[in-house]
Formats: C-alpha cells, sequence, structure tokens
C-alpha cells in the first residue's frame, strides 16, 4: 500500500507551498512554470484547497478530457475523499461533480461554455489554466475571458501554469503578473539520433520503425518502462499488437534456449504492453499508471497526451516516431482535417524529457538530426490553424460582437476568422450584421460543433426525423470507429468474416443509415456486447452513444425542440425462395429526410465521383453562381473513402454499384499520405441545391459578418455581461 501523504511531500512543488500560497494570495494574476511531473496540476490545487479555507472553489483546466479524469482521480486519493465529492471532474457527456466540489477538474472547452452561461464565473473564487503551454484553442480563448472577467471581478484570482520556459509571453498578457517557478529535478537524457532517416521518408512506416525500435530497446537495454509516441488510436492499437506479436515469438524462442543471449538483463523478459490515447476507457487507462510488476517491462504506445498531460512513473527509454496528429484547418472544406504532421523542436524536446523524470534515461529519436535540425521550433498554436467556428459562435454568443478586435494572445488570421463568420452565416447562426441569430443560440446549446447542432436542429423542425438524427449524431460526435477492423495477420478467413458483418449491416445510402441500422440492430440484441464481438461492431462506442443520446435528449426538450420519429415508407425487396423468385414489400426508415437533415450542417462538404475511379472531387457551392468567393480555390482536391466506409465496401465487391454512386457528402477528412473521407452517404445534388443554405451562400456579398461597425463600450459590456439575458442587437449596441 503506498503511502500516498509521503508521496506528495517528495514532489519539487513541496518545498514551496508555502511560497505559492503568499503569491497566490497577493496577486490576482500568476504564473507557474515547473517541469512536467514536478506536481503543477495535481498539488498546486490541494495546496489552496488545504491551506486557503477563504477559497469557496477552484476550476482547474485540462486541455484533454484524459487528463481530468486520471488527475482528478488521483486528488480525490490523496485526499482520502470518493470522486465527485469534494474532488471531481466536468468532461464533455461526463459530470463527476456535486454540491460539495470544491475542485474541480474540467476541460477548457467546459469552462468556455460555463463563461458563456456565466461570463462573470460567479461559482470559481481560482480559475487555474493549467497546461497553458499547450496553447489549445480553447484555453487561448480563455485567456482573452478571463482577462475581462477580471476587470469586473477583481477578487478573482487567475493562475496560468506551463511547462514550458517561453512563459514571458503569458506574463505580458496577463499585465505583466509575476513567474513564479518550481526548479526541476530531472536526470540527464540521452538523445539517440537515426543517422539518416529523413522525416519525410519516415511517414509511410514510422509505426512499423516505431514498434522495430521499441523491440530492440526491450531485447538490448536494461531494466526500465519503454513511451512510444504515435499519433492516434489506429496506428497505437496496430503497433501494441505487432509489438506484442514480436514478444511472443521471442518468448518461444526463449523457451527453445534461442535469443538467451539477447537478453542483457533477466530482470525485464516479460512485457506489458498498454495503449494510452484519449478516447480509451478510463478503467484501461488506469492500468497504466501503476508500476509494472517485478521482472515486467512496462511498454506504452501513446498519443502526443503523453507528452506533458500525464506523468507515467518508470520510464526510462523514449521512442519518438516525430509525428502527430493535429486538428488543421482545411481550406478546402472550410472545416478542420485530421493532418498527421512531423513535430516542432519544443516537442521533440518535451518527448525525450519523459525519459529523464525517475533516473537517467534514453530517447531515442527515429528521425535524423539534420531533420531535427529542420523542425519548427514551436508548435503553431491551434487558433492560428484551425476552424474558429464553434469558438466565434461562443464569443458571439457573449455579445462579443466584433471578434477581429477580441483580447487574443496571439492574433488568428484575420482570414480564419472571416472564414468562420462565412460558414457560421451559411449555417444561419449569425445574421447580415454579424448577430448571433436565434438558431445560433440554440446551437451554441448543443456540446457539438456547429455543423452537427445545425443538423439536429433542423432535423427537429424541418425535416422531422429528430429521433433518428439524434441517434446518429451521438454515435459520429464520438471518437470511436463504429466497427472493428481485424488485423491483416488474424488470417484471411477472420478478415472475410468481419467484413461479411459488415455488409450485412451496411445501408446502400452509405455511413449515416449505416449507423442507424447497426443502432437499432443493437437495441435488437438487448444491447450485448456479445452481439458486438461478434458482428465485429465497437461496443464502446455505442454504449458512449447510448449515454450522449440521452443527455442531448435533455437539452432538446430545453430548447423545446420536438423529438419525432421518420416516416416510414415501403420499398419492396426481391428476395429468393425454393420456388423461384418473390417479391416482398417491407416498410423501412425514409432515409431522404435524414440525409438532408445532414446536409443542412454539411453542405459544403459534397463531392462528385471523378469517371471511372473511386476518387472523389470536392464540389465548390459558390462556383455554381459563377463568382469567385471564398471556396473557389478549391475545385478539384482527390477524396479517397475510408476503407470502413459503407460505401467503399460496395466498391470491392460490387464494381457495378460503384458506378451508381454520383454524389456524396462527408462529414470529416483526415490527411496522412492522402485525403480520406469518413462519415459519407450517397445524395442528390438537387437536395444541395434546393437546400436553404445554397440560397445563403448568394446572400454572402451583402453581409457586414464581422459586426465592427457595431462596436460597444465598456459599460455598455458591463451591463450585458452582467445580464445575460439581453439579446445582443445590433441596434442594442451601436452606442459607440
Ligand atoms: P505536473 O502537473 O507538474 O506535470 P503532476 O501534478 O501531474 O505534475 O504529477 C506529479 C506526480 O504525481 C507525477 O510525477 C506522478 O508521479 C504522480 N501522478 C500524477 N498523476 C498520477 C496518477 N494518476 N497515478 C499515479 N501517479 C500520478
Ligand atoms: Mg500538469
Amino acid at each position: 500500500m503506498p503511502d500516498l501523504a509521503q508521496d506528495r511531500m517528495l514532489l519539487p512543488t513541496y518545498e514551496f507551498k508555502q511560497d505559492l500560497i503568499d503569491a497566490i494570495r497577493e496577486h490576482a494574476f500568476l504564473v507557474i512554470i515547473g517541469e512536467t511531473g514536478s506536481g503543477k496540476t495535481t498539488q498546486i490545487p490541494q495546496y489552496i484547497l488545504e491551506e486557503m479555507p477563504e477559497i469557496k472553489k477552484i476550476g482547474v483546466t485540462q486541455p484533454r478530457r484524459i487528463a481530468a479524469i486520471t488527475v482528478s482521480k488521483r486528488v480525490s486519493e490523496e485526499q482520502v475523499t470518493s470522486l465527485g465529492k469534494e474532488v471531481g471532474y466536468t468532461i464533455r457527456f461526463d459530470d463527476r461533480t456535486s454540491s460539495t466540489t470544491r475542485l474541480k477538474y474540467m476541460t477548457d472547452g467546459i469552462l468556455l461554455r460555463e463563461a458563456v452561461q456565466d461570463p462573470m464565473l460567479n461559482q470559481y473564487s481560482v480559475v487555474i489554466v493549467d497546461e497553458a503551454h499547450e496553447r489549445t484553442l480553447e484555453t487561448d480563448v480563455l485567456f482573452g475571458l478571463l482577462k475581462q472577467t477580471h476587470r469586473l471581478r477583481p477578487d478573482l484570482k487567475i493562475l496560468v501554469m506551463s511547462a514550458t520556459l517561453d512563459v514571458e509571453k503569458f506574463s505580458d498578457f496577463f499585465d505583466e503578473c509575476p513567474i513564479f517557478e518550481i526548479p526541476g529535478r530531472t536526470f540527464p537524457v540521452q538523445i539517440v539520433h537515426h543517422q539518416s532517416m529523413k522525416i519525410q521518408s519516415l511517414k509511410s512506416n514510422f509505426v512499423s520503425t516505431a514498434v522495430e525500435t521499441a523491440f530492440y530497446i526491450h531485447t538490448t537495454e536494461k531494466s526500465g518502462d519503454i513511451l512510444v509516441f504515435l499519433t492516434g488510436q489506429a496506428d497505437i492499437e496496430r503497433a501494441c499488437q505487432e509489438f506484442g506479436d514480436k514478444c511472443k515469438e521471442l518468448n518461444y524462442s526463449r523457451d527453445v534456449k534461442y535469443y538467451e543471449a539477447e537478453y542483457r538483463d533477466d530482470d525485464v523478459r516479460d512485457v506489458a504492453i498498454y495503449p494510452l490515447y484519449a478516447s480509451l476507457e478510463t478503467m484501461e487507462q488506469r492500468a497504466v499508471f501503476e508500476p509494472a510488476r517485478p521482472g515486467k517491462r512496462k511498454v506504452v504506445f501513446a498519443t502526443n497526451v503523453a507528452q506533458t498531460s500525464v506523468t507515467i512513473p518508470g520510464i526510462k527509454y523514449v521512442v519518438d516516431s516525430g509525428f502527430v496528429k493535429e486538428k488543421s484547418y482545411d481550406p478546402n472544406t472550410g472545416m478542420d482535417a485530421l493532418l498527421v504532421t512531423s513535430i516542432s523542436q519544443a516537442a521533440a524536446t518535451q518527448r525525450a524529457g519523459r525519459a529523464g523524470r525517475t533516473a537517467p534515461g534514453k530517447a531515442y529519436r527515429l528521425y535524423s538530426s539534420d531533420s531535427y535540425d529542420h523542425m519548427p521550433p514551436d508548435t503553431v498554436p491551434e487558433i492560428q490553424r484551425s476552424s474558429l467556428l464553434s469558438t466565434v459562435l461562443a464569443l458571439k454568443r457573449m455579445n462579443i460582437v466584433d471578434i477581429l478586435h477580441f483580447e487574443f494572445i496571439d492574433k488568428p488570421d484575420e482570414t480564419l476568422v472571416m472564414k468562420a463568420l462565412t460558414q457560421l452565416f451559411l449555417l444561419g447562426a449569425i445574421d447580415h450584421n454579424g448577430v448571433i441569430t436565434d438558431l445560433g443560440k440554440q446551437m451554441n446549446s448543443f456540446p457539438l460543433s456547429p455543423y452537427l447542432s445545425r443538423v439536429i436542429v433542423s432535423s427537429a423542425i424541418e425535416h422531422e426525423c429528430s429521433e433518428e438524427v439524434l441517434t446518429i449524431a451521438s454515435v459520429l460526435a464520438g471518437d470511436h470507429d463504429l466497427f472493428r477492423a481485424p488485423s491483416p495477420r488474424q488470417g484471411e478467413d477472420v478478415v472475410a468474416e468481419a467484413e461479411k458483418c459488415k455488409l450485412k449491416l451496411a445501408h446502400h445510402t452509405g455511413d449515416h443509415m449505416t449507423v442507424l441500422n447497426v443502432w437499432r440492430t443493437w437495441r435488437d440484441n438487448d444491447e450485448s456486447k456479445r452481439w458486438s464481438r461478434d458482428n465485429w461492431v465497437n461496443h464502446k462506442a455505442l454504449v458512449t452513444a447510448k449515454s450522449v443520446r440521452s443527455q442531448l435528449i435533455d437539452i432538446m426538450k430545453d430548447l423545446k425542440l420536438p423529438l419525432v420519429r421518420a416516416r416510414r415508407i415501403e420499398i419492396e425487396k426481391s428476395g429468393r425462395k425454393k420456388d423461384g423468385r418473390s417479391r416482398e414489400t417491407v416498410r423501412e426508415v425514409d432515409a431522404v429526410p435524414i440525409l438532408k437533415s445532414f446536409l443542412t450542417g454539411y453542405y459544403t462538404n459534397v463531392a462528385n465521383k471523378a469517371t471511372g475511379r473511386s476518387v472523389f472531387s470536392h464540389y465548390s457551392p459558390d462556383q455554381h453562381f459563377g463568382e469567385k468567393t471564398s471556396h473557389s480555390s478549391s475545385a478539384l482536391v482527390a477524396l479517397h473513402l475510408h476503407p470502413l466506409c459503407a460505401l467503399s465496401d460496395m466498391f470491392d465487391r460490387n464494381k457495378t454499384k460503384y458506378s451508381q454512386i454520383d454524389w456524396v457528402m462527408y462529414m470529416q477528412v483526415t490527411y496522412t499520405n492522402k485525403a480520406v473521407m469518413k462519415g459519407v452517404s450517397k445524395i442528390l445534388l438537387d437536395w444541395v441545391r434546393s437546400g436553404k443554405g445554397h440560397e445563403r451562400i448568394r446572400q454572402l456579398a451583402s453581409a457586414n459578418l464581422n459586426g465592427e461597425s457595431a462596436k460597444i463600450t465598456s459599460k455598455k459590456r458591463k451591463q450585458l455581461l452582467a445580464d445575460d439575458s439581453t439579446p445582443a442587437s445590433s441596434a442594442e449596441s451601436s452606442d459607440t
């Protein structure tokens, strides 16, 4: 039984406890820096809790959900209280706090949503923006908002905690506030670069290279755990599998006394392999923080989450693939795409640093030192590389009319702001003067992207199919893939069996209706885990979706949006009976209103099939009007179907059906070596052309979307902030 109280006293922050408390008492703004693992996230909020009884409630933001969960669990254990009482967490769709909660960990997105509801953040006495170096979009916006809130509420304490040393910027932003530095206790890390590998050539095979390197470390290096940085769930699962297979072979060989000599250290023959990424179930994540059993070596394949957000004890070896999956604004579609891209020097340094937490360590970089020299020094803040749609909508909801002049720590590119305003206008969320509409307010009430929120609202009031659309949206809103893909190593039979299951559940129109099919079949099978397993369906995705769905229903009720079942239509199906061909009619959900609902959000994400190949090209609706506006540069982009798409099966199995696909709508694009679409369904171009959204493209020219003509005085702002129910109308806010 580890003595947690004892452990707490060993952390670098401990000896500064009193100084920290004094500094917090004295200053309204404070920047705190310290090495990852020094105790900032877990300890400093507890010091405030323990030493400052005058503090009512502390809110701590984390850029990642997994960090909010693991940290709050750890802290509730250290406080010897059960999670959700004194210490709790809130993340999207999951609230583990109560009226007694005094220390609340949450994602930065949650605090942003709370700020929309209550710009004064009255429930908190202290707000801590943690992992500020991550510079997520939400964190950056919070900086601006907190500064505003502080002007209205000087008693609010604002702490910014960060791992890197480049914090002057934070201090400058917060009125040149003091910087409290916690000296680190780290051990030297030896860095090993691949001699000649250029990062560009590594891109196609970094997963297997990382696995080989980890295996090399396992078989040649002394005891100590290994942390491997990869990019996402798919490559992590693959790496775990491949590494496991290699170890099995090794174990087998060892039994026949083959590889014995390869071991330098007899202590570490066995491995415990762990994946670590954001959408993992909490229970699975927990094990990764436990020390490996004696004689075992822990090998963790992780995303960037392990770079600074969570500390895994015992790591001595780091394998850095050099890649990360990042949100990146795609000017072709006007949406965020996920891009596998090379990291910055700062990120490489952080990754290597993970090896020197408890003893001297070693970092293997899969790329050459020359490649390192050519990496950008710092990661570009997310606000400068992502679609600002949700952010701008949230700011508009807070009556911040002139977005271009909002106090950002690093201003987003003006064209990004204008693109977001344009998209919001096209979705009907803001009007010609850049003022949020009633529809926009409804959309902002959903913790979903404005696109998906638009879809739900439309399904309730225009297309009368909100029951079904809500189901589909709940599944698509999660980060889980709906189907599980077997590894090719499991053999042809298994792969064929999985394909067959998927084909059975697939709907001929594509992914949206397939999701509904899977959901309904799962329900018919008592939501059984066994059914999911037997049918290669991701059970977790459905269980999560169920909880998301019920929360979305609550929001719909609040907004008085009706829940309506889609109409059923009769379809003639031809079948084959023993005595020859026969026809029967079945009643099915009509896909048309459902797909039309989705188009209200995604009508700018439409592509048509290039002749003869399974490649699509993006369609720019404004080409249609013959004028060159924001989207027109994107006439032709090669888009591919993700192999898990319902439509891609048909391409493989039945080439004749392929020719029947003309237009598709898609929900997401990921780039690794090519652009891949996910969430794809067949549509008719007529649906796009007759949609309300298409009409708005025509109206764009006459709109003044940023609303800079409607600047408001700080006095007025104070009134507006104090009374959030005041609707923002241009008449009210033009008193400059
Ligand atoms: P920082 O925020 O400065 O990076 P943390 O407060 O997150 O540091 O972590 C301090 C130490 O607490 C870590 O070095 C680690 O040993 C321990 N720790 C943090 N979270 C957990 C956890 N969930 N399980 C076990 N140990 C943890
Ligand atoms: Mg931390």
